[in-house]
């Protein structure tokens, strides 16, 4: 199996939301701010923005044979971007830190048969990090490449279909025990919020 289901809620989308409102809510507190529709919407998608990419991989994973989509998928250029919002916007660049924060090390750990890993520190080292099993392991740009190509190869051999749908059920991930429960504190924590404002 590509994809253990233990490891696929540890960077699903259904986490990224989660863990995004719940992160919006703590922030709110902090700054003292009322619920706001327009920020709770902003929280969501800044969640899942270090993902964008994965919108043009979708349409073209199969004419350019790509078996992942980290075109911008890197934390320093996001975290360069909550720096400059939070001179403007304290409160939306703090929130906007601590989602991307959540984002990168929940990518770290490692979900897939063959992990890629995160760049932490691109763009002055092309070196990747990813944690499995409570162990820490780095990789070269090469290695990297390796883990693709054995990637491509596992895809090939096992003639995975990988349809739009599939590639977005990967990452919706099962709705797991833990899953249910995190959106349960996700829930709780945003009501919490909508009554106290
Ligand atoms: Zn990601």
């Amino acid at each position: 199996m590509l994809f253990k289901l233990e490891d696929i809620i540890q960077n699903s989308m259904l986490q990224d939301f989660s863990l995004g409102t719940i992160i919006y809510v703590l922030v709110s507190i902090i700054f003292g701010r009322d619920f706001s529709a327009y920020y709770y919407l902003l929280a969501l998608v800044l969640a899942a923005l270090p993902d964008i990419d994965f919108i043009p991989y979708i349409i073209f994973r199969k004419r350019l044979s790509l078996v992942t989509h980290r075109s911008v998928h890197y934390p320093l250029v996001f975290f360069g971007v909550s720096l400059i919002v939070f001179t403007r916007n304290p409160y939306l660049g703090i929130l906007s830190l601590a989602l991307f924060a959540n984002h990168f090390v929940a990518d770290s750990f490692s979900a897939t048969e063959y992990p890629t890993g995160i760049r932490w520190f691109f763009p002055f080292s092309k070196k990747s990090w990813y944690i499995l099993q409570g162990k820490i392991y780095k990789l070269t740009e090469a290695q990297q490449n390796e883990q693709l190509d054995k990637r491509k190869n596992f895809w090939n051999t096992k003639g995975e279909k990988r349809t739009a749908l599939w590639e977005i059920m990967v990452r919706l991930g099962a709705l797991t025990l833990n899953g249910v429960i995190f959106a349960g504190i996700a829930i709780a924590s945003i009501t919490f919020l909508l009554l106290r404002s």
